[in-house]
């Protein structure tokens, strides 16, 4: 789950790292009280998931209450590569002297987070890493080890960062988001830029912030900033009943058990000239449950014109799933066509019990080319 800046920041805050104070608005009126509430000039902020805010239009400094109004207007309804601006954090500006970058992420390869490092911040990292790769620290941490105070003077140093004040801080800055990254469980903590101000003063002018899905059962404070309103309302819905769904344009409905065959599936529809109006994934099981909440999510979407279950039994006996989708039958009602392709354990069986429930919108296929052929055709 990606956090919007504010959010992230207020997660720093709380592991004290230092940041501006600010406001969340969602009208210029309200960007007006803020920055008469904060004072003196401020910084007016686009919130949306995307980075380079700032060359899209997306940042904008504001002298006083009247500025901060306009700039506002300016921003909300502004579209950030295909993200909408509705909400916007006002903090007080700061006085940059220079601009570093710091982040901590996961490094799947080396199964250790990783600490990157670099005084030359403001611009996207992956320009420093590819024209000057040396001015990037890039440090692992053992998780078993823990952070030492030994990393934080090697990321410091290696950058070049030779005032002693500046060095301190930034030692201090690096312990706290190493905990931050840990007990958040984020997947990514990058501060870019991190400033240094004319007065010597370090802090995070800006935030990304990922936090494992996975993780979010313990971090209730956490799962409750997701932006509901920010997503589609059908995988609102999926995400509500536990179903994993991505709404996609097309008009055929598609399930498959596993990730991998629900994927193969949407190519399928694609290479017969349909269009999937979905992906969602099934999972193992194949029990009534898990097809009925699915079933729910699929046709809830008006566009959907037709459904196509591609079922291929490992573990799973295909009997069982045969029979989990006729007791989901039983309990809704569906008139949309709904083609099923079972294969694998148990797959005559499984057919033979879906061919003589003799539901008139019910058809079976023994193969994946065929349903999806069938699907298309029903659609029509
Ligand atoms: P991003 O473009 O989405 O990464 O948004 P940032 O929060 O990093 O802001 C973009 C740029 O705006 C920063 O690199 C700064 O140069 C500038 N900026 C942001 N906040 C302030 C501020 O308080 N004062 C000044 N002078 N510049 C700021
Ligand atoms: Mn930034």
């Amino acid at each position: 789950m990606d956090l919007y800046e504010y959010q992230g920041k207020q997660l720093f805050a709380k592991f004290g790292i230092p940041v501006s104070e600010g406001r969340v608005a969602t009208t210029p009126e309200e960007a007006r009280a803020a920055a008469e509430a904060l004072g003196g000039p401020v910084v007016v902020k686009a919130q949306v998931l995307t980075g380079g805010r700032g060359k899209a239009g997306g940042v904008k400094l504001a002298d006083d209450p009247d500025d901060a109004e306009q700039k506002a207007r300016d921003i909300i309804g502004l579209d950030i590569r295909g993200h909408v601006v509705k909400t916007l954090w006002i903090e007080r500006a700061s006085d940059i002297a220079k601009e570093y970058y710091l982040s901590v992420t996961f490094d799947r390869g080396a199964k250790k987070p990783l600490f990157m490092f670099t005084t030359q911040g403001g611009v996207e990292i992956e320009e420093v890493a590819a024209n000057d790769p040396d001015a990037l620290v890039r440090l692992h941490v053992d998780p078993l080890e823990g952070f030492q105070p030994w990393i934080a003077r090697s990321l410091v140093y290696g950058a070049g960062v030779t005032d002693p004040d500046e060095q301190k801080q930034i030692a201090s800055i690096v312990e706290k988001l190493y905990r931050c990254f840990i007990e958040s469980d984020a997947m990514l903590t990058e501060i870019n830029p991190l400033i240094v101000t004319p007065d010597g003063e370090v802090k995070a002018l800006d935030s990304k912030f990922t936090v494992d899905d996975s993780a979010l059962y313990r971090h209730p404070d956490i799962a409750e900033f997701r932006d509901t309103s920010a997503a589609d309302p059908l995988e609102a819905l999926a995400r509500e009943k536990g179903v994993t769904y991505v709404k996609l344009d097309g008009f055929v409905g598609i399930l498959g058990n596993g990730a991998g065959l629900a994927m193969s599936t949407v190519d399928v529809v694609v290479t017969v000239g349909g269009k999937p109006a979905n992906f969602c994934d099934l999972g193992g099981g194949g029990g009534a449950e898990g097809v009925v909440k699915a079933l729910e999510v699929i046709t809830a979407d008006s566009q959907v014109k037709s459904i196509l279950f591609n079922i291929f039994g490992g573990i799973t006996r295909t009997d069982v799933v045969a029979q989990g989708i006729l007791e989901a039958l039983a309990q809704m009602r569906i008139d949309t066509p709904i083609v099923v392709r079972l294969d694998g354990t148990n797959a005559e069986e499984g057919r033979r019990i879906l061919s003589e429930s003799g539901k008139p919108n019910l058809f079976v296929e023994p193969t994946m080319l065929d349903a999806a052929k069938r699907a298309v055709e029903l659609a029509r």
